[in-house]
């Protein structure tokens, strides 16, 4: 028999989602706490009937006080070993080629270690800890990932603003060996990206656009093509489609820094050409405007916004951004030409997302068809008990 552990008593009929495996404990569903869990301490949950639910990680600290880890009603303390190994073991089926080497190893929740992830760059591993029940158990995780990839480095990017709801401050460290001096170069598809793992966004590079990249990329969309890249970070879609033989492509984006990358990253695949090239630094919403003003047109624009719903109460502005956005975007296509547009917010449902496209279409006056629904990589592992693992969802739209 497993040693007791502090228990959390949920309220009368309060069990439900968690029979359903959704791993969040909510403040307002729990009646007490007996034992006296520190913060990242397991807890068992039980039903106000006293059945066992499963065991997760507390946090007094935040609004989601259990992260679940393990179900059913065996009080014995999940193991994180084996439930890394199964992760990074997940990732083997999906035969990412030796063209490719950086992608997500551990997908928090979708991996059932809620708040962890894990990205692999090359030699490198980047880790990101966003949640109590993971930030305590940091060193544990990163001499389990040490012993089991051998990386050159273990960097911690615990930056992400999300950590304040958990009561942790923000962060960046070195776990293991030395950080690089310099941004890493990775393989993506047969094209190498600088990625700057000390600051880039989330942990470098937007991993999750793998897939749409190269879909962008196909000789089809980007081949002598007049290609409009918007929200361009450090190049991703525009480097597939010069690659692809695209006529010129115009990266847009707000940072001036991210943009530098970008023209490194087209040099790095021996695309830099300023005659058909550009990288224009600019707020995304004006510029659609300013391109519209001096009629300039284009055969592919991809629409990448960063997240813009952060609680349910943005949603209303949020959809008139995406709206503004891809009505803008609608009026710069040529005829026969084809928007890649995105959202990456959890929070936008698929359906309403349909939606807003649908209407800019209508208000740009261009009737549009979708080729292609798009959605994110497979090594950013879904749940279908925890529905907000699905964020990424795209449209290709031919006009
Ligand atoms: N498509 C990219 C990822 C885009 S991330 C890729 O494949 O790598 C979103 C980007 O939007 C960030 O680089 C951010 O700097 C930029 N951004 C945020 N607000 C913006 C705005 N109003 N106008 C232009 N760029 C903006």
């Amino acid at each position: 028999m497993a040693q007791p552990i502090p228990t959390v008593i949920l309220k009368a009929k309060r069990e439900k989602p968690l029979l359903n495996r959704h791993p969040w404990v909510f403040s307002g569903a729990i009646a007490r706490v007996e034992g006296a869990p520190k913060p990242g301490d397991w807890v068992q949950v039980r039903s106000a009937r006293g059945d066992s639910l499963g065991v997760g990680y507390f946090n007094a600290a935040s609004q989601i006080r259990v992260r679940m880890v393990s179900w059913g009603d065996s009080a014995e303390l999940p193991a994180l070993a084996p439930l890394i190994a199964k992760a990074i073991d997940r990732r083997k089926s999906f035969n990412f080629s030796d063209d490719t080497s950086a992608y997500r190893l551990i997908n928090a929740e979708a991996d059932q270690l809620p708040g962890l992830v894990v990205d692999r760059y090359g030699e490198h591993i980047v880790m990101q800890c966003l949640t109590m029940g993971i930030d305590v158990r940091k060193q544990e995780i990163a001499a389990l990932l040490q012993a089991q990839l051998r990386p050159k480095s273990i960097i911690e990017r615990s930056d992400a603003k999300i950590r304040r709801k958990e009561g942790l401050p923000l962060t960046s460290s070195v776990l293991h060996g030395t950080a690089p001096d310099a941004p890493v170069l990775i393989r993506e598809n047969g094209l190498a990206f600088e990625v700057n793992l000390m600051d880039g966004h989330k942990t470098g590079f937007y991993l999750d656009q793998r897939v749409n990249r190269a879909i962008v990329g196909q000789a089809r969309f980007s081949a002598e093509k007049d290609v409009l890249n918007l929200f361009s970070y450090t190049g991703g879609f525009g480097v597939y489609a010069a690659a692809a033989g695209a006529k010129s492509v115009v990266n847009v984006d707000s940072s001036v820094e991210v943009l530098e990358s970008a023209e490194r990253n087209f040099a790095h695949n021996q695309l830099l050409d300023e005659q058909k090239h550009e990288f224009i630094a600019a707020n995304a919403f004006e510029y659609l405007r300013h391109l519209d003003e001096t009629g300039a047109r284009f055969d592919t624009i991809v629409l990448d916004p960063p997240k813009f719903v952060n609680s349910q109460r943005d949603l209303d502005k949020a959809s008139r951004g995406y709206k503004d956005l891809n009505r803008l975007a609608f009026r710069l296509l040529r005829p026969n030409g084809v928007l890649a547009t995105f959202s990456c917010s959890g929070l936008m449902p698929l359906d309403l997302f349909q939606k807003i496209v649908f209407s800019a279409s209508v208000e740009a006056q261009v009737s549009a068809t979708v080729l292609q629904l798009l959605t994110q990589a497979p090594d950013h592992t879904m749940s279908l008990t925890f529905p907000e693992s699905f964020y990424l969802k795209g449209l290709l739209c031919a006009v």
